[in-house]
């Protein structure tokens, strides 16, 4: 204990603290489960945040990856490189869409997206004071761009002004986007199942509504599937679930399990009218170490019918967790959908403490927005894994 403590003080010490964390310093892992430095067990339905689709300990990802370091870990994009085009390639199959830029995180996959949509109502008009249309209490990422379309004005305001010409609507609430659309409306953004928000699945009439609203008016439909994209909801992005296809799709977390990476995905009508050569650039994003990393996840993907597994096992976990909202009386709903589930609690009971008595009792926890603790397997959690995180749970509350 002594030595994870000095760690703590000595992180204090030296990261800036931009995190309340748990006092715990995480070791290794294997599968569903990971070690803090004193050798202690936690089961793990976190997944560092949605990130760790394939568990720890993927035989082949470590291969694949070793391999990749010893040949070559960085170029430029300034020339080709192979795991970029398999990644591009197997990303393009996946999502239905046209073209692929790789970034080195969720935030900068939203930026791009931004900018892409911007430039091609610019290249449509040439005006310059197009509109976006954002969700209350949505996530987007901490950047100014992500930032500005992000629905939570405590984690703006200190930072003000943003990116202009954003306007928020009500999520699930067709009628209060269609009155802010004019114009000069350019693009929508949103979560297709909203994460850090609570984990609040948008309604198919709303999702679809959206959609024909964007063919109406010319508008982009931009779909952020950072978290709940890549097998999360069952199918590999959750759109498929509403039969609803973006312009744009934002990818990250999970697309690297582990590894920095995420992308901006643009159907051809886009790809072809929005960003060229000048326009937008990374000097590490679709690096060949962290598109080895993407390629071996979808291969992985399809290797272990992931998202067959996710439909059984997220089914599972969605009755588990209503079994508990009928015991408990400080529990008011479960949300959700495949292995991306929410409680919500009454706020005179916050979550944040179950979450460190989860921890003490070997089962890692985060909470969202609205109260709410979030469970985000890795996707190769079985049954009998939930049945024990329920037996953790019930202790914690
Ligand atoms: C995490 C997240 C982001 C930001 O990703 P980072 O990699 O932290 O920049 C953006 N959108 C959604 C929906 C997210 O969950």
């Amino acid at each position: 204990m002594d030595k994870m403590n000095e760690t703590i003080r000595e992180a204090e010490e030296s990261l800036l603290h931009t995190y309340n964390r748990f006092p715990v310093v995480f070791d290794h892992g294997e599968g569903v489960r990971l070690y803090d430095t004193e050798g202690k067990e936690y089961l793990d339905f976190c997944a560092g945040i949605a990130v760790h689709a394939l568990g720890y300990g993927n035989r082949e990802y470590e291969e694949a990856l070793t391999a990749q370091l010893k040949k070559l870990t960085h170029t430029s994009n300034y020339y080709y490189n192979e795991p970029a085009v398999r990644a591009a390639k197997a990303l393009l199959r996946i999502t239905g869409l046209s073209k692929v830029f790789f970034t080195n995180s969720g935030a900068e996959a939203v930026e791009g997206a931004i900018k892409a949509a911007r430039k091609y109502a610019y290249l449509k008009d040439q005006k310059t004071d197009h509109e976006i249309i954002a969700m209350e209490h949505s996530f987007h990422g901490r950047t100014m761009g992500a930032l500005s379309v992000t629905g939570n004005s405590a984690y703006q305001e200190p930072f003000l002004p943003m990116i202009g010409n954003i306007r928020f609507a009500a999520f699930n609430d067709l009628n209060s986007v269609k009155a802010l659309v004019n114009d000069r409306t350019c693009a929508i953004i949103l979560e297709t199942v909203q994460g850090e928000g609570g984990i609040v699945p948008a309604t198919k009439e709303f999702l679809s509504g959206v959609r024909e609203l964007c063919d109406e008016k010319g508008l982009l439909l931009i779909l952020d599937e950072i978290q709940c994209g890549m097998g999360r909801s069952g199918e590999m992005f959750a759109y498929e679930l509403y039969g609803v296809r973006p312009d744009i799709v934002t990818v990250a977390k999970g697309i690297g399990s582990g590894i920095p990476v995420g992308a901006f995905v643009l159907s051809e009508e886009v790809a072809e009218h929005s960003l060229k050569a000048g326009d937008h650039g990374t000097t590490y994003g679709g690096n060949p170490f962290a598109a080895c990393a993407v390629e071996t996840v979808i291969s992985q993907f399809e290797k272990l019918n992931l998202t067959e597994r996710v439909k059984e096992t997220g089914k599972y976990l969605g009755e588990r967790l209503s079994e508990l909202v009928k015991e408990y009386d400080f529990i008011r709903e479960a949300r959700g959908v495949g292995l991306m589930w929410g409680l919500e609690f009454v706020k005179e009971k916050p979550v944040s403490e179950v979450c460190k008595r989860s921890l003490e009792n070997g089962l890692v926890l985060v909470s969202a927005a609205r109260n709410t603790l979030r469970f985000l397997p890795p996707l190769i959690v079985t049954k009998q894994d939930i049945d024990e995180m329920i037996e953790k749970l019930r202790r914690s509350l």
